[in-house]
């Protein structure tokens, strides 16, 4: 016998996929929204919907903004040539947040990892290789310090390498396995400062 509805334990399965929900999460949630106003729950639903259909990557760093080019890529004040990858857009909004970069970003959306399947191809690393054509000084590699996070610092630095671009990794101030977008700006600002050439 089903514990609930059909249409509560199709709510609780899409839930339960999302990362960072348990299958309790999810029912607790999926009981919250039941009890939700229908506007509230119209408001939601309509802002997942928007969302999806109207962000999509900059043409030219390729993080998730409502425009063609993002406001960073946009602003002529930043350096043009000097690029710092991240591994998401949540990782360049926390260097955005310290305010003292003046340089781009280059978004990869995800690492490296043969554990998961995941291989060079998967993430933007041929859109970086395509942007170094251009006039570059210096790529900051900002991925985290995770095993795939310093694996994809690894390929990508000997990848630039022969381009004659210098390449650079922030320094390791940043945890073992912090997700930089949870590090404090302090933390960030001396990481890019004491960045090392490889
Ligand atoms: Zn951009």
């Amino acid at each position: 016998m089903e514990l609930y509805s059909g249409h509560i334990n199709r709510l609780i399965e899409e839930l339960a996929a999302l990362p960072g929900i348990g299958s309790k999460s999810a029912q607790r949630l999926a009981f919250h929204l039941i009890n939700m106003p229908q506007d509230r729950v119209n408001k939601l639903a309509a802002a997942i919907v928007d969302a999806k259909a109207n962000v999509k990557n900059c043409k030219e760093c390729y993080t998730l903004t409502d425009k063609e080019i993002c406001p960073v890529c946009a602003n002529q004040k930043r350096n043009h040539g000097l690029i710092m990858v991240v591994e998401n857009t949540r990782d360049m909004t926390a260097y955005e947040r310290t305010g003292k970069y003046e340089g781009v970003y280059h978004v990869l959306h995800g690492a490296i990892s043969p554990m998961l399947g995941i291989g060079p191809n998967d993430i933007k690393l041929k859109e970086l290789m395509h942007r170094l054509e251009g006039d570059i000084e210096e790529v900051i590699i900002a991925t985290n310090s995770s095993l795939e996070g310093e694996t994809t610092a690894m390929y990508i630095s000997k990848l630039i390498k022969p381009t004659g671009v210098k390449v650079t990794r922030i320094a390791s101030g940043v945890p073992v396995g912090g997700d930089l977008e949870y590090i404090d700006e302090v933390t960030l600002l001396r990481a890019l400062e004491g960045r090392v050439e490889l």
